[in-house]
This record gives C-alpha cells, sequence and structure tokens, in this order.
C-alpha cells in the first residue's frame, strides 16, 4: 500500500468520499487520489515522495508556482503581525486599489474569502439593486456551489454528471434559466420573452469548467447589449480568467465591460482571499452603504491580502503573460503533433495560456460539444501521464493551468510522456 492509498483509506473514514472538494476523489478517472506533500514552482512531491510537473496548480490559483518565495515571505511576515482582526486594514485598501485599477469594470471592490461567495453575493446584489428575481447562466460554466447557480453546471458538477443537486430548493432552480454556452440565437430569445423579469447574467467570459471554451466572435457583446437593453446586470465570472489570462482580465482581453466581475483564484496568491467588484453606484446597494446584506469574519484577511497583492505585485511587474502563452503554444503544438502521429482525434481548447485537451474530432463550442467528448479516454491519459512523471487535472472537464515555472524541460516532460500514449 502507497501512503496516498493509506491516507485515502483513512480519509474516506472521516470525509465524505475522502475530500474535501469532489473532483479531488479522482471520480472522473478512477484510482487513488496523490496527496500532496510539498509543492516547489512547477512541481508537485506527493505523500510517496514522487515529483511530477504540476499542471493543476491549485486549480489555477497559483501563477508563480508552488511556495513563490515572495508570497510566502508577505504572508509570513502578515502572519507575525496578526492573524486576524475583525477591524479594517490597510492592505486591503491596497489591494482593492490594485484591482481596481486592473480591471475596466470594476470601479469598487469587496473582499471575500472564496469564488462561491464572491459570486453568490454578486447574484444577491444584482437582485438587490434590480428588484428582480431570475438569473441566466450558462450550461457548463461553473460559479461555485451557492443554491441558483448549481443549475447545469461545469467542474465537478459536470465531472459527476449531476444535472443539479439535491438540497437546491424548486424554488431557486425556478429562477435560474440556463441556455447554451455561444448560442446568441437563445440570449435573444429569452430576453425577447422575460427582458424584463432578469436581474442578471453571470457568465465564464472564457468557459474553463467544461474544458476551455472561448467565446466566439460577437457572443459577450450581444450579452452587454441585451443586458444593457433590458437593465439587467451582466456578471463576468473571471474567478479563473482574472489575472490569468492577462492582467486586466478576459474583460480587457475582449473588450466587454461587465457591471459586476467576480474574483478569486489568482488575486489571493494560494491564499482564501476572492472577490466582487463592479459598477460604484450598483456597489453602493451594499450594506453599509445600501441595504443589500453581505458580510464575513474573516474577509480581507490579512494573511491571505497580504499573500493576494504579493501576487499582483509580481503579475504587474514581471508581466508574465507572453511567456505563459508562449508556453501554452509550445504545449498545444506539441500536442496537436503527438496526438496526429498516434491517430488520436483530439482537440485543444484555448484561449491565451489557458487550454484544455478533449478526445472528439469535432471543435467544442458548447457543454453538449463537451460532454459528447471521450472522457474514458482522458481518464487513460490522465493515468498515462500521472505514471510519466506528469500531474494532470483528474476530469477532462478542467483546465491546464500554467505558471510562470514551467520552463523548457517541464514542457519536455509533458510531451515525452503525453508522445507515447497510444490511445
Ligand atoms: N467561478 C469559477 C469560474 C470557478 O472556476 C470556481 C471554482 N473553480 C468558482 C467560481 C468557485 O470558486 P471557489 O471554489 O473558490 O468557491
Amino acid at each position: 500500500m502507497t501512503r496516498s492509498e493509506e491516507l485515502f483509506a483513512r480519509a474516506r473514514s472521516l470525509i465524505p468520499g475522502g475530500v474535501d472538494s469532489p473532483v479531488r476523489a479522482f471520480g472522473a478517472v478512477g484510482g487513488t487520489p496523490w496527496f500532496a506533500e510539498r509543492g516547489e514552482g512547477a512541481f508537485v512531491i506527493d505523500a510517496d515522495g514522487v515529483r511530477r510537473v504540476d499542471l493543476v496548480q491549485s486549480w489555477g490559483a497559483l501563477l508563480f508556482g508552488h511556495a513563490r518565495e515572495e508570497i510566502v515571505r508577505a504572508a509570513t511576515d502578515a502572519a507575525a503581525r496578526g492573524t486576524s482582526f475583525g477591524a479594517p486594514t490597510e492592505a486591503e485598501v491596497e489591494l482593492a486599489a490594485r484591482i481596481v485599477e486592473a480591471l475596466p469594470g470594476v470601479d469598487m471592490v469587496r473582499l471575500v474569502s472564496s469564488g462561491t461567495e464572491a459570486t453568490m453575493s454578486a447574484i444577491r446584489l444584482a437582485r438587490g439593486a434590480t428588484g428582480r428575481e431570475r438569473i441566466v447562466k450558462f450550461e457548463g460554466c461553473y460559479h461555485g456551489h451557492a443554491d441558483a447557480l448549481l443549475a447545469r453546471a461545469g467542474s465537478g458538477v459536470a465531472t459527476f454528471g449531476i444535472p443539479g443537486s439535491p438540497g437546491v430548493t424548486e424554488g431557486a432552480a425556478r429562477d435560474t434559466i440556463t441556455l447554451p454556452y455561444n448560442d446568441v440565437e437563445a440570449v435573444r430569445t429569452t430576453f425577447d420573452r422575460d427582458g424584463d423579469a432578469i436581474a442578471a447574467v453571470i457568465v465564464e467570459p472564457v468557459a474553463a469548467n467544461m474544458g476551455v471554451v472561448p467565446p466566439e466572435p460577437g457572443f459577450l457583446d450581444a450579452l452587454r447589449e441585451r443586458c444593457t437593453a433590458a437593465g439587467a446586470v451582466l456578471v463576468f465570472d473571471e474567478v479563473i480568467t482574472g489575472f490569468r489570462i492577462g492582467y486586466g482580465g478576459a474583460q480587457s482581453r475582449f473588450g466587454v465591460t461587465p457591471d459586476l466581475t467576480t474574483l478569486g483564484k489568482v488575486m489571493g496568491g494560494g491564499f482564501p482571499c476572492a472577490a466582487f467588484g463592479g459598477r460604484r453606484d450598483l456597489m453602493q446597494h451594499l450594506a453599509p452603504d445600501g441595504p443589500v446584506y453581505q458580510a464575513g469574519t474573516l474577509s480581507g484577511n490579512p494573511v491571505a491580502v497580504a499573500a493576494g497583492i504579493a501576487a499582483l505585485d509580481l503579475a504587474e511587474r514581471l508581466d508574465p503573460y507572453p511567456a505563459l502563452e508562449r508556453t501554452a503554444e509550445t504545449l498545444m503544438e506539441g500536442l496537436r503533433g503527438a496526438f496526429a502521429a498516434n491517430g488520436i482525434a483530439a482537440r485543444i481548447g484555448c484561449a491565451g495560456s489557458l487550454f484544455s485537451v478533449s478526445f472528439t474530432e469535432e471543435p467544442v463550442r458548447d457543454f453538449a460539444g463537451a460532454r459528447a467528448a471521450d472522457h474514458e479516454r482522458y481518464a487513460r491519459f490522465f493515468h498515462h501521464l500521472l505514471a510519466g512523471g506528469v500531474a494532470l487535472p483528474p476530469s477532462g472537464y478542467e483546465l491546464w493551468s500554467l505558471c510562470t515555472e514551467h520552463g523548457d524541460d517541464e514542457v519536455a516532460r509533458v510531451l515525452d510522456a503525453a508522445g507515447s500514449f497510444a490511445g
């Protein structure tokens, strides 16, 4: 028995499924999850001492790899001064200023502790500000696990084939309209029918929880146009894309400005720190300025905020994005070559440095396409790479996350392992 197997057996008797977040359990790919012992830049070392190139990078939270010195130092220095106060701190103002400066759609921002909190709060704010109840989301997009947002979701909900979730009331599900991603016609029809009842449209501006599915030209613009015309709030969920696709997020890259933006992952430097922000007039509906309630004991936690500032500081100073895109290009080109040489039908969905592999003949433009891919082949591919020293996300619905520490050697190792995958 390996140490990971021992730990997993014990975990399963104490924690449902043995994990604190479902996809970690390897349900989609089978086998025993590796337990992380430590990380070093591009590498993760498991409980049995096996060192692998890590393409999970805490599900996209780490842009600078594991245990980046500047981030660790900022967090430990902050912790030494006190780990939580429940009073405002100067560092929160600094982090807020950086976010406002980076994102065109954000005039004011509030810090929270998880992406789920950010999206849940943004939806409440949109409903409170508009006095409307219905929201529109897209099939295969994942926005965390708040009731209103679980319908036909991506990520673990897709991985485990769960259409919604027991425990979500019928009322909550009824207020959520789900439409196919990239389907402008469906958006038009819905707004023509229900426009004045829609509080918000929430979307991943690059879908990254059904594999990476970029927005087709005109899709985000159509959402912007329809929301403006109907007085609905457009929410870009940039929990993955924010500070990863570029410093200005997907909203800068595609030139479409949302009313509200949700953030998480990279902006927390690997700590529980997330945010939602947007137009000043909307944000002023929040308590204590306005009546829409939202709060958190650990919101703006000083350790997490210090790590977040350090991460954003690195991102601004080093501008890692062109190099990340070059790394992604090299990897994608090499993978395409390897699959072609071995007669394996595969498509790589990408936007900037964000990408993922789907084993299918057809390009993927929506959730139906993502589901039609050969997920059993992905499971075999996953285990082939794991044995070859590469840790991929344990589901074909997830993004492959790059960090600045993935260099030529790491790329070569991934391509070497992929090259011997026979199908
Ligand atoms: N939105 C998106 C786009 C996400 O990818 C995720 C998580 N992967 C969330 C929201 C939820 O964030 P968290 O897991 O921090 O609650």
